[in-house]
């Protein structure tokens, strides 16, 4: 079960769902994380309780330097409240403050078979490349069922393509609810208008771990560095060749970061325009867009107790929340003291 949501309809519902999401810790946000999912996260605080999580238990599956996953964190705390996660609306946490969601991956862990886990992609994909894999990464979608369902959170944004992994959540609660009861619900897609963004090569997927990214705090001068060196459309070859603004990433990028985007298609379209200030256009229009949030994430990142502050008050806000289910947990499975009823 899924649902399509015009995020541009903010208007709040009377009885709120519960929302979750993770963050990875994985480096500087860049205009893929920007379009494709953080504007949506900003759009939905308001729609549902809204937790988002920043995983740092996920990260350690790859991040093995204590000093750097804890600068990893942090900023990825800055980043979130700077592109507009507002703390008073939802909850930003840090996984590992809340040591519940790997107390009921454990619980999980007893209930799921090894045999779905090595089905999943990421780990086939690992195991292919002859890595020596952790129990971690087979264990990491058990976790992320964890992470959802702790909150008996209902609605988990993802793009079109993740689907497969919020349907072995769903499998994941099944199989405990079938063993002990109906305790779990279970958390639905919620589709948002989301592009996927090309990265400076034009070609794939702008990622991290691809090195085609555009990070959208970079100081100025770095993203028109790198805005100049996109790959466009590799069939106009000379300034005369009329462009096809529908394969050129530079021109589809100027979709999403303001001005007349038609007219800039036109351009290319009629060579009226060079791909090198169309480009050089795209770097000023980048730099304007982020401009109020690097100014504001600067303001936030000057002040040392801003981030503890944020993520104590989040974990406040859902420690109820783990409090009651754990106990329901706990009731179910026959650990813990027995409570009265
Ligand atoms: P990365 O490691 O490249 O930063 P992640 O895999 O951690 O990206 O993704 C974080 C979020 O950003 C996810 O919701 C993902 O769908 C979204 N995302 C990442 N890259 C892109 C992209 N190029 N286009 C659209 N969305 C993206």
């Amino acid at each position: 079960m899924s649902q399509t949501l015009d995020v541009r309809d903010a208007a709040p519902r009377p009885v709120q769902e519960r929302l979750f999401t993770g963050i990875q810790p994985s480096g500087a946000s860049h205009l893929g994380n920007y379009l494709g999912a953080q504007v949506n996260y900003v759009a939905l605080q308001d729609r549902y309780e809204s937790i988002y999580g920043i995983v740092d238990y996920h990260a350690l599956t790859t991040v093995h330097d204590a000093a750097t996953l804890r600068t990893l964190t942090h900023e990825m705390v800055l980043d979130m409240l700077a592109v507009g996660l507002d703390p008073a609306r939802c909850a930003i946490v840090r996984q590992s403050d809340l040591p519940e969601h790997a107390e009921l991956c454990w619980i999980f862990d007893t209930v799921v078979p090894v045999s779905w886990l090595q089905r999943n992609p990421t780990y086939k994909a690992s195991l292919a490349e002859g890595k020596e894999n952790s129990a971690g990464l087979l264990n990491y979608p058990v976790l992320q069922a964890a992470d959802i369902v702790i909150y008996k959170a209902s609605v988990v944004p993802v793009g079109k393509d993740q689907d497969a992994h919020l349907e072995l959540s769903r499998e994941i609660v099944r199989a405990f609810n079938r063993r002990y009861g109906e305790i779990f619900p279970e958390p639905r897609a919620v589709y948002t208008d989301a592009p996927i963004v090309l990265g400076i090569d034009g070609a794939r997927k702008m990622g991290k771990s691809a090195g085609n990214t555009i990070p959208i705090f970079a100081e100025p001068d770095e993203i028109r560095r790198l805005v100049m060196s996109m790959v466009t459309d590799p069939l106009r070859i000379k300034r005369t060749d009329p462009g096809r603004p529908e394969v050129c990433n530079v021109c589809q990028l100027h979709r999403y970061v303001g001005g007349d985007y038609l007219q800039i298609q036109d351009g290319e379209r009629t060579a009226r325009t060079g791909c090198v200030e169309t480009k050089e256009l795209l770097a000023e229009r980048i730099i304007e867009f982020f401009a109020p949030m690097r100014a504001e994430r600067a303001r936030l990142a000057a002040d040392p107790a801003v981030v503890e502050d944020t993520l104590a008050a989040g974990a406040g806000k859902v420690r109820p929340i783990l409090a009651a289910t754990v106990a329901e947990v706990h009731d179910a499975v026959g650990i813990g003291p027995r409570r009265e009823r």
